[in-house]
């Protein structure tokens, strides 16, 4: 199957996702801890940067990232193109559940909701949940959109396109 035919990219308003808060305790991230939170209020917290699609090298024990992406990822607003699929067709598609954000090395941004709030943290001011906008992990730089990519198709030495951002 080709990437073309793949491509079967939902019609998603992030900022509708939003509309699952009615659903949910106000503020719900700053008294439940992850593995006590339901999927609308896990689903929630996902800012929607597109990081975690970053592809990455484990060096001496560290991650690496690189500024190469899946070939699935939609880099103008870092969705992924086959959400509902990916697993089935991309098998080191990662989900993020709670093993994957407790995993060391810790592969996931420094930004990830999920990884600031298992370590202690706030969410950050620019947070989707805190701003009510879908659109400002973009528009505070946060999100990959903007930022000099690589698709992974283009790549043959991922050692070539190792990052060092400072929210990785
Ligand atoms: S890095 Fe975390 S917050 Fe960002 S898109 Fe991935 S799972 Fe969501
Ligand atoms: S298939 Fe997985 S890694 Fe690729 S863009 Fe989709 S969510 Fe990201």
């Amino acid at each position: 199957m080709s990437d073309k035919t793949l491509d079967i990219e939902p019609e998603y308003s992030p900022q509708s996702r939003l509309d699952d808060l009615k659903k949910v305790e106000p503020e719900f991230w700053k008294h439940k801890k992850l593995e006590d939170m339901n999927k609308t209020e896990w689903e929630l917290l996902c800012d929607g940067c597109g990081k975690c699609c970053l592809n990455k090298l484990e060096i001496k024990g560290k991650i690496k990232f690189t500024n190469t992406h899946c070939r699935f990822l939609n880099c103008e607003n870092c969705l992924c193109k086959i959400y509902k699929n990916r697993f089935e067709v991309v098998p080191d598609c990662r989900d993020i559940d709670l093993k994957a954000v407790r995993e060391k090395p810790r592969w996931l941004p420094k930004t990830c909701a999920y990884w600031l709030l298992d370590n202690g943290y706030d969410l950050p001011s620019w947070h989707p949940l805190i701003t009510g906008d879908a659109m400002s992990v973009h528009t505070s730089g946060n999100s990959l959109k903007g930022r000099e990519l690589v698709n992974e198709s283009e790549v043959d030495d991922y050692e070539n396109y190792i990052v060092d951002w400072q929210d990785l």
